[in-house]
C-alpha cells in the first residue's frame, strides 16, 4: 500500500510504501476487550461491522459539520435561532451516542442470568445513570484507539529527516470534545 507523505522539515512530498503483513499482524494482536463490569450486572460489547462503522461516521460527520456552520451564524448575531438549532443538533448527536450504545450491546449478564432482548436493553440504556454512559463512553473509545494503526516511520529521500505517518482506519471520531 503506498501512502503519500509531506516531509515537515523539506515540505517535498513523496510516496512510501506500508507494509501490510506487519499492519495485519499488529491488528491480530489486538484483544477485543468485551465486558464492562456495572455494579452487578456486565455488560458485554462487540466490535462494529464495517458497515455499522462507516454508517455512524457518515452520522457523526454531518453533524459536527452542521455545528461548525451553526458557529459561524453565531459570529452573525440570530442567537435566538442559533440556541434552538444547537439544541437539536445536541439531541442528535445524543440520539446517534444511544444508538451506538445500543448497537455495540451484545446482551447483559445480570445474576438471573443473560438477558439479550433488545427492547429491554434499550428501555434499561435509556434508563442509566451517567456513570453507566461514562464507562461505556471510555471502553468504546478504548477499543477503537486499538484498532488505530501503529504509526509508521519514515526518511525523507531529500533531506534525511525522520518523520512519522499516522495511518488510521478513520479519520472522524464518534464523540466530539465536549
Ligand atoms: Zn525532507
Amino acid at each position: 500500500m503506498d501512502v503519500s507523505h509531506r516531509c515537515p522539515n523539506c515540505q517535498s512530498i513523496n510516496d512510501y510504501e506500508i507494509d501490510l503483513s506487519k499492519v495485519l499482524e499488529y491488528l491480530s494482536c489486538q484483544k477485543y476487550d468485551n465486558k464492562i463490569d456495572c455494579g452487578q450486572l456486565k455488560i458485554i460489547i462487540r466490535p462494529l461491522r464495517y458497515e455499522e462503522i462507516t454508517h455512524f461516521n457518515i452520522e457523526n460527520f454531518k453533524l459536527q459539520k452542521m455545528l461548525s456552520q451553526l458557529s459561524r451564524l453565531e459570529t452573525q448575531g440570530d442567537d435566538n435561532g442559533t440556541i434552538k438549532a444547537q439544541t437539536e443538533i445536541y439531541e442528535k448527536i445524543a440520539n446517534m451516542q444511544l444508538s451506538l450504545f445500543e448497537v455495540s450491546i451484545e446482551h447483559i449478564e445480570t445474576p438471573e442470568g443473560a438477558v439479550h432482548d433488545k427492547e429491554f436493553i434499550n428501555e434499561w440504556i435509556k434508563n442509566s445513570d451517567k456513570e453507566f454512559f461514562k464507562n461505556i463512553k471510555l471502553k468504546l473509545e478504548k477499543n477503537k484507539q486499538q484498532w488505530d494503526l501503529p504509526n509508521q516511520d519514515v526518511i525523507c529521500p531529500e533531506c534525511k529527516h525522520h518523520s512519522k505517518i499516522v495511518i488510521t482506519m478513520d479519520q472522524s471520531s464518534f464523540f466530539g470534545k465536549n
